[in-house]
């Protein structure tokens, strides 16, 4: 293992194990400080094709065909690497690169002022009087999807379903702390694929949970029609990510075969709300590059217009997107497929901490800890962004506690968490006076 590049052996050709920011900061590294490494490519396990850093992407599949003198594997779970590595029968010379350094840390973010830090911190002292508004839960955090926005293709950690017991105590603090409405949207990983979805549903109702909400990537909608039944009856809304409705969107963005699945799932919603007689609010929101215009002419779409126009399914155009969020600084410019745009880093020197911080937005993790922000992470769930371990015995409450408030000190001293000093889905409190 090295931290430094400095400890590598020299005048080597090698190959680079990783397509992530952990690998561009040791490429960049590498450009900058030892001229006597070639890098022949960079490897991955997800990627085949294109260019990454500025250097040629490979999948691991073809490792083999490359001269190399050894490799330097610069990804989060190494193991899981060295693992893939022996299963495909490679045993290449290799050295596993650990990154010290905090990941997106940024010298130029500067300690708040004595009066800004004040407002800051008069802010959050308000906000911690207020009801949060939702809380987020991350059931598991597997996907059966790899979309190339998304940093899931390359995300490591071990996957995990919420049990019973951390639900039900969950779903108790909310209940208690006054804060009824539990939003399925999960900081990664798809809700469905969650067996026991539908008893946590149950659960919830019974523990007073008066709005539910879920965000689906719609591949398991068809699966189970009681599921659907009770998600139909039970949510106030169903948001359904969609790349656009035809098989070369799936593929190409969603980089699943799934367009038919998907399409018979939104007729079995619509026949299932018809029967109904109402139920969720389902929502197509589109996750594509292309302008939604260009989407309703899909064939998918062309085939589901009669259950728009009777109101079943809804297609909201202000959903569409077309530049994409940087995942923390997981994703990096090179690595999407043409067309698709990275927006920046959104935090700037003295920046004051994040709105979904200071108002305490958080997410419910699959191992039942509580973490701000229910939007991004880098690399691992269990962040810096923890403010209620998984046997904590009311959650909710850690909200605007001491951990809490430590994280937002740390920020006015210049001390970002990881996830959020990348970001490019930063964002300044809205309110001024609260
Ligand atoms: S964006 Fe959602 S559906 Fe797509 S890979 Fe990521 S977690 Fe899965
Ligand atoms: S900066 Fe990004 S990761 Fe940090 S709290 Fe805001 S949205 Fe979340």
């Amino acid at each position: 293992m090295f931290h430094d590049e400095k400890d590598l052996p020299g005048d080597s050709r090698i190959c680079v194990y990783g397509a992530g920011s952990r690998a561009a900061r040791l490429l960049r590294r590498l450009a900058a400080n030892r001229p006597d490494l070639e890098v022949a490519c960079v490897v991955d396990s997800f990627s085949d094709g294109g260019m990454f850093e500025g250097l040629p992407l490979r999948n691991v599949a073809h490792l083999a065909e490359e001269t190399f003198d050894y490799l330097v594997v610069s990804a989060y779970r190494y193991d899981e690497v060295v693992r893939t590595l022996s299963a495909r029968g490679l045993s290449p010379r290799y050295y596993v690169h650990v990154d010290c350094d905090p990941p997106a840390a940024s010298p130029e973010l500067l300690t708040a002022p004595p009066r800004e830090r004040r407002q800051v911190l008069d802010q959050f002292e308000a906000l911690s009087r207020r009801r949060t508004g939702q809380v987020n839960v991350t059931l598991t955090n597997a996907c059966n999807s790899r979309c190339v926005f998304c940093a899931y293709p390359g995300y490591t950690e071990p996957r995990a379903v919420m049990t019973r017991e951390h639900f039900a105590r969950l779903a108790s603090s909310m209940a208690a702390h006054g804060e009824l409405t539990m939003d399925f949207s999960p900081l990664i990983g798809e809700s469905l694929l969650d067996p026991g979805l539908a008893d946590k549903i149950r659960h919830a109702r019974q523990a007073g949970i008066q709005r539910l909400l879920i965000t689906s990537n719609g591949l398991l909608l068809g699966r189970d029609e009681a599921l659907l039944q009770l998600l139909l009856s039970e949510c106030e809304t169903i948001s359904v990510s969609t790349p656009g409705l035809s098989r070369e969107a799936y593929r190409r963005i969603f980089r699943v075969d799934a367009f038919r699945q998907v399409l018979d799932g939104l007729r079995q919603v619509a026949a299932v709300k018809r029967r109904l007689g109402g139920g969720a609010h389902v929502n197509l929101c589109l996750r594509s590059p292309r302008p939604p215009q260009a989407a309703l002419d899909d064939e998918g779409f062309r085939e589901l217009l009669p259950f728009i126009k009777e109101g079943l399914l809804f297609f909201d155009p202000g959903d569409g997107c077309v530049e994409f969020d940087n995942w923390s600084g997981a994703l990096v410019a090179g690595q999407l497929p043409e067309g698709l745009r990275l927006k920046p880093p959104a935090v700037t020197p003295g920046a004051p901490p994040c709105d979904f911080i200071l108002r305490g937005a958080c997410t419910a993790l699959p191992d039942g800890s509580l973490r701000l922000c229910p939007c991004r992470f880098l690399e691992t769930l269990r962040d810096d962004l923890v403010i209620a371990d998984p046997d904590h015995p009311d959650p909710l409450a850690a909200l605007h506690g001491p951990r809490h408030e430590r994280i937002v000190l740390d920020w006015l001293d210049g001390r970002l968490p990881r996830a959020c000093a990348g970001c490019s889905l930063y964002r300044p409190c809205a309110e001024q006076n609260t």
